[in-house]
């Protein structure tokens, strides 16, 4: 992870500007899930991961009430993530078929994950306001990703 990708993660993990999905979380994050229950859930927005050279980019809604805002990353500890990394250990871009929680050692290759909201909204609904406060970091995101493929191309 370069410094800008580091200093655009910190600032999202803090970002609370939108305030019916932040106090979600922390509903989501308090109450939990049955099965889920003895966890520390991460209850905070959910940064994109991966490879910040990537050629690819894999794009979700939002975080999973109970996968990506229990375990802190996109696509991890939910069935999306189960079919996802499946399918992208079977063609070679990650080097194990899960994604269970930030510390399980998985690796992209030439691969960027992220959602394009942050934070998961009630019902999977986000509104067009929250939608538009959180496109700026989605921004970036592509931003940054296509100025480190236009640099590794100079090189
Ligand atoms: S959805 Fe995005 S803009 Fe809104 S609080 Fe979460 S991180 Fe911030």
């Amino acid at each position: 992870m370069n410094i800008k990708f580091k200093k655009l993660n910190k600032t999202i993990v803090k970002c609370k500007k939108c305030p019916r999905l932040t106090n979600f979380i922390k509903k989501i994050s308090l109450e939990k899930r049955k099965q889920n229950f003895n966890e520390k859930y991460w209850g905070k927005p959910v940064t994109g991961f991966g490879d910040v050279n990537a050629r690819l980019m894999i794009i979700g809604l939002a975080p999973a009430a109970h996968g990506g805002t229990r375990t802190g990353r996109a696509f991890t500890g939910d069935k999306s993530g189960n079919f996802l990394f499946k399918s992208l250990f079977s063609v070679k871009i990650s080097n194990q078929a899960f994604s269970e929680n930030k510390d399980d050692g998985l690796k992209l290759k030439s691969t960027y994950i992220t959602n394009i909201l942050k934070c998961v909204p009630p019902g999977d609904k986000p509104m067009n306001k929250e939608l538009s406060q959180c496109s700026n970091y989605f921004i970036k995101e592509i931003d940054y990703l296509k100025k480190n493929k236009s640099d590794c191309n100079t090189r």
